[in-house]
């Protein structure tokens, strides 16, 4: 059966009984729960924290606010609330504010009811139809919120600008029966807060210069840097007792979580010719773990998941013009293509003072460093690499370029024995194609580099570790001064 197309045809099929859509979203969150369905598919490492806490806001029919960092998926998150929604609903046909045809607020419906009645046309609106956001920022007005006399309307229609037909209505109203999201709560400025405060106090819109209010049916849900939530004067205190959840974001806590979210976001899946190691997945998310302990980084700001899902497009993008121009497959991306992904790290994080003196290329190439040494001794912290060792020790070097094709870099590992037979723990085995070798073999130099085990050059040559490291150089210094302490006792 086609859904009904007018009033008349809605009255034989739905009663009158209006439910709000806090109580709407209650009821397809009980039905879902019940069904045992995952709750939000696509947002990853929140099971146990942020989504619990979500679901309860919801039961409880409250405002919410989600408190985190950028890139703590926050906006996703209450986009995602639309699936607690109903696949549709009626509306009158034409309503800016999505009037109920049993219980239009609007002048133009009022006026169209009564003179249509029944061949009132209605039209159905979706989930996604139903979510208003906006991103606050300190210029957003009340007429933009909430509404506002049109003049040009006014004269258009030829209406008297006293009356309602002339309202330019806001995006509050517009979510009418929907979800309103506003992004950044603090940067609002105090009055328009005062005016969202008295739209949850009395819950209805009052539209300057006109006597009408609408008692307009809203979730309102909102986002917010913990930092400036707190702050004081930032938002406005009777608001905030308004907001009936405060619930906290995180970054991924794991690192496989964190590998998840990225394989998910990452555009990768490009081309069927593209392999991407685990370890190199996990040294880009390493990166960001490394930048947000990082003191050089400003906290407050955080590190944006966006950091390593850029940051592997951008390597799989190296490796794939590498790959175009050697005329080799599979496309398989390596340490080195993760270093040439420079431009899509430095610009993911805010510096501090010591962080502005180092600058942020040398920064990110510390954090690829770092990453790289804890993936490696995570893999092959148990393998000796002696061999390897020694052969620099005694004075051979390497020259792996970033643009070498694979069998370039295969003949010079194997002038280094222990490299290509130690690939196992990795999942790599002799057999496997030359980009994956390659691939495996260099991530073992890059290892030994970032443990300080061997010596690179800036073109990428390796060499033996320099004797004269500024950490050696203090720790015979430390030993002196102990010998000396001890003569003098
Ligand atoms: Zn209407």
């Amino acid at each position: 059966m086609s859904r009904p197309r007018t009033f008349g045809e809605l009255q034989s099929v739905r009663s009158r009984e209006r439910v709000s859509v806090k109580e709407e979203m209650r009821r397809n969150l009980l039905r879902k729960l019940q069904a045992r369905e995952t709750l939000f598919p696509g947002i990853l490492g929140y099971d146990d924290s942020v989504i619990p806490q979500v679901t309860n806001a919801v039961l409880s029919r409250h405002n919410m606010i989600l408190l985190g960092l950028r890139g703590q998926a926050k906006s996703r998150l209450l986009r995602a609330l639309t699936s607690l929604l109903d696949p549709e609903i009626p509306v009158v046909a034409g309503c800016e504010i999505n009037d109920d045809p049993f219980q239009p607020l609007c002048r133009r419906c009022h006026d169209l009811l009564k003179e249509r009645g029944d061949e009132t046309p209605v039209c159905w609106l979706t989930p996604s139809e139903r979510y208003v956001e906006k991103l606050a920022t300190p210029d957003v007005t009340i007429a933009d919120i909430i509404g506002d006399v049109d003049p040009i309307r006014a004269a258009r229609g030829g209406f008297d600008l006293a009356s309602e037909l002339t309202m330019h209505y806001g995006l509050l109203p517009r979510a009418h029966r929907g979800i309103f999201a506003l992004n950044e709560l603090p940067d609002l400025a105090g009055r328009i807060q005062v005016g969202l405060f008295n739209i949850l106090q009395e819950g209805d819109v009052q539209i300057k210069g006109y006597p009408v209010r609408l008692p307009i049916d809203v979730c309102m849900v909102f986002t917010a840097n913990p930092e400036d939530y707190t702050a004081r004067g930032k938002i406005i205190t009777p608001l905030k007792d308004r907001i009936g959840s405060e619930i906290r974001t995180h970054y991924p806590t794991a690192l496989e979580q964190g590998v998840a979210i990225t394989a998910q976001e990452a555009w990768t899946e490009r081309t069927p010719d593209l392999v991407v190691p685990r370890w190199v997945r996990e040294v880009v998310e390493g990166i960001a773990f490394a930048a947000r302990r990082d003191k050089k980084i400003d906290r407050r700001s955080g590190v944006s998941q966006r950091l390593p899902i850029s940051s592997l497009e951008n390597a799989v993008s190296n490796a794939e013009r590498r790959a175009l121009l050697a005329g080799e497959t599979p496309i398989v991306p390596r340490i080195s293509d993760i270093y040439a992904s420079l431009p899509s790290l430095t610009g993911k994080f805010e510096l501090e003072y010591e962080g502005e003196l180092l600058g942020a290329e040398n920064v990110a190439r510390e954090l690829i460093r770092e990453a790289v040494g804890e993936v490696f001794s995570s893999y092959l912290g148990q393998s000796s690499f002696r061999e390897v060792v020694r052969f620099f020790e005694e004075g051979g070097s390497l020259r792996i370029r970033e643009g070498s094709p694979s069998q370039e870099v295969l003949a010079q590992l194997s002038r280094v024995s222990d490299v290509l037979s130690q690939l196992a723990p990795l999942g790599i085995s002799p057999r496997d194609p030359a980009p994956l070798l390659a691939a495996a073999g260099e991530f073992v130099l890059e290892g030994l580099w970032a443990q300080k085990k061997i010596g690179r050059s800036d073109d990428r040559g390796f060499i033996a570790q320099e004797r004269h490291g500024e950490v050696e150089l203090d720790l015979e210094r430390l030993e002196r001064l102990r010998k000396l302490k001890k003569q003098v006792n």
